[in-house]
Protein backbone atom coordinates (compact mmCIF):
# COMPACT_ATOMS: atom_id res chain seq x y z
CA UNK A 1 0.00 0.00 0.00
CA UNK A 2 1.49 3.83 -1.10
CA UNK A 3 1.39 6.40 1.46
CA UNK A 4 -0.36 3.74 3.76
CA UNK A 5 -2.50 5.79 5.79
CA UNK A 6 -2.83 3.89 9.32
CA UNK A 7 -0.76 3.10 12.06
CA UNK A 8 -0.16 0.02 14.77
CA UNK A 9 -1.82 0.39 17.92
CA UNK A 10 0.10 -0.69 21.00
CA UNK A 11 -1.71 -2.60 23.74
CA UNK A 12 0.96 -2.42 26.14
CA UNK A 13 1.51 1.17 26.62
CA UNK A 14 -1.33 2.46 28.88
CA UNK A 15 0.22 -0.34 30.90
CA UNK A 16 3.37 1.27 30.59
CA UNK A 17 2.45 4.61 31.65
CA UNK A 18 0.94 3.19 34.71
CA UNK A 19 3.69 1.20 35.41
CA UNK A 20 5.82 4.45 35.39
CA UNK A 21 3.01 6.72 37.33
CA UNK A 22 2.31 3.97 40.15
CA UNK A 23 -1.16 3.80 38.34
CA UNK A 24 -1.44 7.56 38.89
CA UNK A 25 -2.59 8.38 35.67
CA UNK A 26 -5.90 5.89 35.60
CA UNK A 27 -8.29 8.06 37.17
CA UNK A 28 -8.24 10.65 34.16
CA UNK A 29 -11.71 10.52 33.08
CA UNK A 30 -10.98 13.12 29.72
CA UNK A 31 -12.95 15.70 31.26
CA UNK A 32 -10.55 18.23 29.48
CA UNK A 33 -9.82 20.68 32.37
CA UNK A 34 -6.14 20.46 32.48
CA UNK A 35 -6.42 21.66 29.27
CA UNK A 36 -8.49 24.76 30.30
CA UNK A 37 -6.11 26.12 32.01
CA UNK A 38 -2.72 25.50 31.06
CA UNK A 39 -1.74 28.77 29.98
CA UNK A 40 -1.22 27.97 26.53
CA UNK A 41 -4.22 28.04 25.97
CA UNK A 42 -3.65 32.45 26.25
CA UNK A 43 -0.70 31.83 23.54
CA UNK A 44 -1.69 29.58 21.00
CA UNK A 45 -4.98 29.66 19.19
CA UNK A 46 -4.74 25.81 19.44
CA UNK A 47 -4.47 24.80 23.50
CA UNK A 48 -1.96 21.96 24.71
CA UNK A 49 -3.98 19.32 25.46
CA UNK A 50 -2.97 16.58 28.06
CA UNK A 51 -6.35 15.00 27.59
CA UNK A 52 -5.60 14.12 24.37
CA UNK A 53 -2.48 13.04 25.27
CA UNK A 54 -3.48 10.87 28.12
CA UNK A 55 -6.10 9.47 25.48
CA UNK A 56 -4.00 8.73 22.68
CA UNK A 57 -1.97 6.80 25.48
CA UNK A 58 -4.80 4.55 26.51
CA UNK A 59 -5.62 3.73 22.41
CA UNK A 60 -2.12 2.68 22.00
CA UNK A 61 -0.37 5.74 20.36
CA UNK A 62 2.19 7.72 20.87
CA UNK A 63 1.99 9.82 17.83
CA UNK A 64 1.73 13.17 17.07
CA UNK A 65 3.54 14.15 20.51
CA UNK A 66 5.49 16.47 19.69
CA UNK A 67 3.23 19.32 21.80
CA UNK A 68 4.62 17.02 24.90
CA UNK A 69 7.52 18.77 25.28
CA UNK A 70 5.64 22.13 25.09
CA UNK A 71 4.87 21.82 29.13
CA UNK A 72 6.58 23.87 31.77
CA UNK A 73 5.72 21.76 34.18
CA UNK A 74 4.53 24.89 35.70
CA UNK A 75 1.28 22.84 37.72
CA UNK A 76 -1.37 25.64 36.59
CA UNK A 77 -3.58 22.67 35.90
CA UNK A 78 -2.79 20.42 38.91
CA UNK A 79 -5.19 22.33 41.32
CA UNK A 80 -8.07 21.75 39.12
CA UNK A 81 -8.17 18.43 37.87
CA UNK A 82 -11.33 16.79 39.62
CA UNK A 83 -9.37 12.88 39.57
CA UNK A 84 -6.43 14.64 40.97
CA UNK A 85 -4.25 13.45 38.32
CA UNK A 86 -0.16 14.62 38.99
CA UNK A 87 0.10 15.88 34.99
CA UNK A 88 3.78 17.19 35.74
CA UNK A 89 4.40 13.71 36.48
CA UNK A 90 2.30 12.12 33.86
CA UNK A 91 4.40 14.13 31.54
CA UNK A 92 7.38 13.42 32.99
CA UNK A 93 6.95 9.65 32.44
CA UNK A 94 5.36 10.15 28.79
CA UNK A 95 8.52 11.67 28.32
CA UNK A 96 10.95 9.45 29.47
CA UNK A 97 8.55 6.70 26.71
CA UNK A 98 9.50 9.08 23.77
CA UNK A 99 13.30 8.68 24.92
CA UNK A 100 12.82 5.08 25.18
CA UNK A 101 11.17 5.17 21.26
CA UNK A 102 14.56 7.58 20.55
CA UNK A 103 11.63 10.11 19.29
CA UNK A 104 12.91 12.93 21.06
CA UNK A 105 13.09 16.30 20.39
CA UNK A 106 16.56 17.58 18.31
CA UNK A 107 19.01 19.23 20.69
CA UNK A 108 17.81 17.24 24.00
CA UNK A 109 20.52 14.39 23.88
CA UNK A 110 23.62 16.77 23.70
CA UNK A 111 21.77 18.70 26.71
CA UNK A 112 21.73 15.03 28.39
CA UNK A 113 25.75 14.77 27.62
CA UNK A 114 25.93 18.80 28.72
CA UNK A 115 25.14 17.06 32.32
CA UNK A 116 26.96 13.79 31.81
CA UNK A 117 30.35 15.46 30.72
CA UNK A 118 30.27 19.06 32.13
CA UNK A 119 28.09 18.69 35.44
CA UNK A 120 25.48 21.42 33.98
CA UNK A 121 23.29 21.80 31.37
CA UNK A 122 24.61 25.20 30.16
CA UNK A 123 27.24 23.14 28.16
CA UNK A 124 30.17 24.74 29.89
CA UNK A 125 33.19 23.68 31.37
CA UNK A 126 33.54 22.09 35.16
CA UNK A 127 36.33 23.86 35.85
CA UNK A 128 34.66 27.58 35.00
CA UNK A 129 32.13 26.19 37.70
CA UNK A 130 33.76 28.82 39.98
CA UNK A 131 35.18 31.29 38.13
CA UNK A 132 32.53 33.87 39.11
CA UNK A 133 33.84 33.47 42.94
CA UNK A 134 37.39 33.75 42.44
CA UNK A 135 37.67 37.15 44.53
CA UNK A 136 35.00 36.12 47.03
CA UNK A 137 37.82 33.35 49.05
CA UNK A 138 34.57 31.31 50.11
CA UNK A 139 35.15 28.80 52.64
CA UNK A 140 34.71 25.30 51.84
CA UNK A 141 31.69 23.78 53.48
CA UNK A 142 32.68 21.95 57.38
CA UNK A 143 30.03 21.29 59.28
CA UNK A 144 31.23 21.89 62.31
CA UNK A 145 32.08 25.69 61.15
CA UNK A 146 29.03 26.44 59.21
CA UNK A 147 25.28 26.63 59.79
CA UNK A 148 24.63 25.99 56.22
CA UNK A 149 25.70 24.75 53.06
CA UNK A 150 25.01 27.73 50.00
CA UNK A 151 24.03 25.31 47.18
CA UNK A 152 24.96 27.75 44.24
CA UNK A 153 23.11 25.64 41.48
CA UNK A 154 24.64 25.36 37.65
CA UNK A 155 22.72 28.09 36.27
CA UNK A 156 23.61 30.95 39.19
CA UNK A 157 27.36 29.24 38.16
CA UNK A 158 27.36 29.94 34.89
CA UNK A 159 24.95 32.52 33.56
CA UNK A 160 26.15 35.84 33.97
CA UNK A 161 22.98 37.40 35.22
CA UNK A 162 21.89 34.59 37.24
CA UNK A 163 25.83 35.31 39.14
CA UNK A 164 24.38 38.92 40.76
CA UNK A 165 22.03 36.55 42.78
CA UNK A 166 24.66 34.66 44.38
CA UNK A 167 26.66 37.79 44.71
CA UNK A 168 23.92 39.35 46.83
CA UNK A 169 23.05 35.95 48.62
CA UNK A 170 26.79 35.50 49.61
CA UNK A 171 26.76 39.71 50.50
CA UNK A 172 23.88 39.46 53.18
CA UNK A 173 25.01 36.23 54.71
CA UNK A 174 28.67 38.00 55.44
CA UNK A 175 26.87 41.13 56.88
CA UNK A 176 25.62 39.10 59.35
CA UNK A 177 27.78 36.90 60.51
CA UNK A 178 25.79 33.53 58.96
CA UNK A 179 28.61 31.04 58.75
CA UNK A 180 28.14 29.14 55.33
CA UNK A 181 30.26 27.07 53.23
CA UNK A 182 30.27 26.15 49.62
CA UNK A 183 31.21 22.97 47.72
CA UNK A 184 32.90 24.68 44.69
CA UNK A 185 33.90 22.60 41.97
CA UNK A 186 32.53 19.61 43.80
CA UNK A 187 29.21 20.81 43.83
CA UNK A 188 26.89 18.51 41.52
CA UNK A 189 24.23 19.39 39.26
CA UNK A 190 20.50 18.61 40.72
CA UNK A 191 19.72 16.95 37.82
CA UNK A 192 16.10 18.80 37.93
CA UNK A 193 16.57 19.53 33.92
CA UNK A 194 17.14 15.93 33.17
CA UNK A 195 13.27 15.23 35.54
CA UNK A 196 11.63 17.08 33.98
CA UNK A 197 12.90 16.17 30.10
CA UNK A 198 12.27 13.01 31.38
CA UNK A 199 14.90 10.92 31.76
CA UNK A 200 14.06 9.59 35.03
CA UNK A 201 16.79 6.73 35.50
CA UNK A 202 19.39 9.06 34.49
CA UNK A 203 17.76 11.57 36.93
CA UNK A 204 18.03 8.68 39.49
CA UNK A 205 21.19 8.53 39.49
CA UNK A 206 22.35 11.70 39.37
CA UNK A 207 20.21 12.19 42.11
CA UNK A 208 22.01 9.06 43.88
CA UNK A 209 25.64 10.78 43.39
CA UNK A 210 24.70 13.84 44.56
CA UNK A 211 22.83 13.00 47.79
CA UNK A 212 26.03 10.77 48.86
CA UNK A 213 28.12 13.88 48.14
CA UNK A 214 26.31 15.51 50.46
CA UNK A 215 26.15 12.77 53.20
CA UNK A 216 29.81 12.36 52.87
CA UNK A 217 30.33 15.88 53.47
CA UNK A 218 27.75 15.77 56.73
CA UNK A 219 25.70 18.36 55.51
CA UNK A 220 22.98 19.42 57.72
CA UNK A 221 21.04 22.40 56.00
CA UNK A 222 21.13 23.25 52.50
CA UNK A 223 20.40 26.90 50.97
CA UNK A 224 19.30 26.84 47.60
CA UNK A 225 19.04 29.71 45.21
CA UNK A 226 16.97 28.32 42.62
CA UNK A 227 13.68 27.29 43.50
CA UNK A 228 14.50 24.42 40.72
CA UNK A 229 17.38 23.09 42.45
CA UNK A 230 15.26 23.50 45.83
CA UNK A 231 12.03 21.34 44.80
CA UNK A 232 14.13 18.28 43.19
CA UNK A 233 15.92 18.16 46.77
CA UNK A 234 13.20 18.56 48.72
CA UNK A 235 10.70 16.16 47.12
CA UNK A 236 12.97 13.47 44.55
CA UNK A 237 16.11 13.10 46.77
CA UNK A 238 14.02 11.14 49.13
CA UNK A 239 13.42 8.37 46.47
CA UNK A 240 17.20 7.95 47.17
CA UNK A 241 17.53 8.78 50.99
CA UNK A 242 18.27 12.08 50.94
CA UNK A 243 19.80 13.33 54.42
CA UNK A 244 19.96 16.75 54.65
CA UNK A 245 17.43 19.79 55.10
CA UNK A 246 16.71 21.59 52.01
CA UNK A 247 15.69 25.51 51.86
CA UNK A 248 15.29 27.69 49.63
CA UNK A 249 17.04 31.14 50.49
CA UNK A 250 13.78 33.13 50.98
CA UNK A 251 12.42 30.64 53.28
CA UNK A 252 15.67 30.78 55.52
CA UNK A 253 16.55 34.62 55.08
CA UNK A 254 12.64 34.90 55.92
CA UNK A 255 13.60 32.45 59.09
CA UNK A 256 16.46 35.08 60.13
CA UNK A 257 13.88 38.03 59.91
CA UNK A 258 11.80 36.43 62.43
CA UNK A 259 14.11 35.83 65.20
CA UNK A 260 15.32 39.40 64.65
CA UNK A 261 18.92 38.39 62.82
CA UNK A 262 18.81 40.46 59.95
CA UNK A 263 17.39 43.87 59.42
CA UNK A 264 17.68 46.29 56.43
CA UNK A 265 18.50 49.58 56.96
CA UNK A 266 18.26 51.49 53.88
CA UNK A 267 15.09 52.14 52.05
CA UNK A 268 13.96 50.77 48.59
CA UNK A 269 11.46 53.71 48.05
CA UNK A 270 9.93 51.63 44.74
CA UNK A 271 6.35 49.93 43.63
CA UNK A 272 7.03 46.84 43.79
CA UNK A 273 5.12 43.63 42.12
CA UNK A 274 6.06 40.19 43.28
CA UNK A 275 5.81 36.96 40.80
CA UNK A 276 5.58 33.75 42.53
CA UNK A 277 7.84 31.28 40.98
CA UNK A 278 5.92 28.10 40.42
CA UNK A 279 8.65 25.57 42.09
CA UNK A 280 8.88 27.75 44.93
CA UNK A 281 4.97 28.81 45.00
CA UNK A 282 2.29 26.43 43.28
CA UNK A 283 4.59 23.84 43.90
CA UNK A 284 6.08 23.71 47.32
CA UNK A 285 3.66 26.21 48.90
CA UNK A 286 6.51 29.21 49.18
CA UNK A 287 4.04 31.95 48.92
CA UNK A 288 4.73 33.75 52.79
CA UNK A 289 8.33 33.98 52.72
CA UNK A 290 9.14 36.07 49.79
CA UNK A 291 6.36 38.81 51.02
CA UNK A 292 7.93 38.27 54.33
CA UNK A 293 10.98 39.35 52.99
CA UNK A 294 10.23 42.23 50.99
CA UNK A 295 7.54 43.29 53.72
CA UNK A 296 10.23 44.15 55.74
CA UNK A 297 12.48 46.18 53.49
CA UNK A 298 11.42 49.52 54.46
CA UNK A 299 9.72 51.96 51.55
CA UNK A 300 8.54 48.84 49.70
CA UNK A 301 5.12 49.21 48.39
CA UNK A 302 4.08 45.90 47.37
CA UNK A 303 1.04 45.14 44.62
CA UNK A 304 -0.37 42.32 44.16
CA UNK A 305 -0.58 41.09 40.10
CA UNK A 306 -4.51 39.97 38.89
CA UNK A 307 -3.12 36.26 38.91
CA UNK A 308 -0.63 35.26 42.04
CA UNK A 309 0.09 32.83 44.65
CA UNK A 310 -1.79 29.49 43.00
CA UNK A 311 -3.13 31.15 40.08
CA UNK A 312 0.53 32.64 39.42
CA UNK A 313 1.17 32.46 35.80
CA UNK A 314 4.33 31.13 34.74
CA UNK A 315 7.52 32.42 32.85
CA UNK A 316 7.50 29.85 30.74
CA UNK A 317 11.38 28.86 31.73
CA UNK A 318 10.28 25.13 33.31
CA UNK A 319 9.98 21.77 32.20
CA UNK A 320 13.28 22.30 29.97
CA UNK A 321 11.73 25.15 27.91
CA UNK A 322 15.14 27.26 28.75
CA UNK A 323 16.62 24.94 26.35
CA UNK A 324 14.33 25.05 23.81
CA UNK A 325 12.95 27.64 20.89
CA UNK A 326 9.38 28.98 22.34
CA UNK A 327 8.13 31.26 19.21
CA UNK A 328 7.50 35.20 19.58
CA UNK A 329 3.97 35.82 20.40
CA UNK A 330 3.76 32.57 22.43
CA UNK A 331 5.73 33.57 25.47
CA UNK A 332 4.47 33.47 29.29
CA UNK A 333 6.67 36.22 30.06
CA UNK A 334 5.07 38.78 27.63
CA UNK A 335 1.56 38.28 29.11
CA UNK A 336 3.07 38.40 32.78
CA UNK A 337 5.25 41.40 32.60
CA UNK A 338 2.21 43.05 30.86
CA UNK A 339 0.20 41.86 34.23
CA UNK A 340 2.74 43.74 36.46
CA UNK A 341 2.70 46.94 33.98
CA UNK A 342 -0.94 46.86 35.04
CA UNK A 343 -0.02 47.00 38.76
CA UNK A 344 2.05 50.61 37.87
CA UNK A 345 4.86 48.92 39.92
CA UNK A 346 8.33 49.89 38.70
CA UNK A 347 9.70 46.85 39.83
CA UNK A 348 9.30 43.01 39.41
CA UNK A 349 10.66 41.12 42.33
CA UNK A 350 10.78 37.42 41.93
CA UNK A 351 13.01 34.52 43.63
CA UNK A 352 14.17 32.27 40.46
CA UNK A 353 17.13 32.83 38.31
CA UNK A 354 14.97 31.31 35.50
CA UNK A 355 12.19 33.86 36.00
CA UNK A 356 14.47 36.57 35.77
CA UNK A 357 15.78 35.63 32.78
CA UNK A 358 12.07 35.06 31.20
CA UNK A 359 10.64 38.58 32.70
CA UNK A 360 13.77 40.27 31.57
CA UNK A 361 13.03 38.95 28.06
CA UNK A 362 9.26 39.56 28.45
CA UNK A 363 10.05 43.66 29.41
CA UNK A 364 11.82 44.16 26.67
CA UNK A 365 9.69 42.60 23.68
CA UNK A 366 7.34 44.36 24.54
CA UNK A 367 8.75 47.54 25.10
CA UNK A 368 7.99 48.33 28.39
CA UNK A 369 9.74 51.41 29.94
CA UNK A 370 10.44 51.86 33.50
CA UNK A 371 9.68 48.58 34.81
CA UNK A 372 12.96 46.97 36.73
CA UNK A 373 12.92 42.82 37.15
CA UNK A 374 14.95 42.01 40.26
CA UNK A 375 15.52 38.82 42.50
CA UNK A 376 14.43 39.82 45.92
CA UNK A 377 17.70 38.92 46.86
CA UNK A 378 19.30 41.45 44.64
CA UNK A 379 16.53 44.00 46.55
CA UNK A 380 17.92 42.88 49.82
CA UNK A 381 21.52 43.17 49.28
CA UNK A 382 20.62 46.91 47.79
CA UNK A 383 19.17 47.84 51.11
CA UNK A 384 21.70 46.11 53.84
CA UNK A 385 23.99 49.28 55.36
CA UNK A 386 22.29 52.78 55.65
S1 LIG B 1 -8.27 17.44 34.43
FE1 LIG B 1 -7.53 15.49 35.25
S2 LIG B 1 -9.17 14.03 34.79
FE2 LIG B 1 -9.55 15.84 33.52
S3 LIG B 1 -8.51 15.36 31.55
FE3 LIG B 1 -7.05 16.47 32.81
S4 LIG B 1 -5.86 14.89 33.87
FE4 LIG B 1 -7.73 13.91 33.08
S1 LIG C 1 1.87 21.76 33.94
FE1 LIG C 1 1.47 23.85 33.14
S2 LIG C 1 2.16 23.78 31.00
FE2 LIG C 1 1.99 21.64 31.70
S3 LIG C 1 -0.07 21.03 31.10
FE3 LIG C 1 -0.23 21.76 33.20
S4 LIG C 1 -0.77 23.93 33.01
FE4 LIG C 1 -0.02 23.26 30.98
Amino acid sequence: MENADYFVLDDELWEELLALTDGEAAPCFQCGVCTASCPWGLVRGETFSVRKLIRQVQLGTLNEQEDLWLCTTCSQCEPYCPRGVPVVEIIQALRYMMWKRRAILEGLPSLLWSVYWNNNPWFQPPSQRTQWALTLDLPTYDPDHHDILLYIGCTASYDRRAQNLAHSLIQILRAFQIPFGVLGEDEPCCGETILRLGHLPYFKEIAEAGAKIFRDRGVGKLVAISPHCYDVFLNHYPEVNRDFEPLHYTEYLASVIETGGLKFQKTFDRKVTYHDPCYLGRRNQGYEAPRKILESIPGVTLVEMENSGMDALCCGGGGGRMWMETAPGERFSDLRVQEAAATGANVIATACPFCITCLEDGVKSMGIEGLEVLDIVEIAAQVLQK
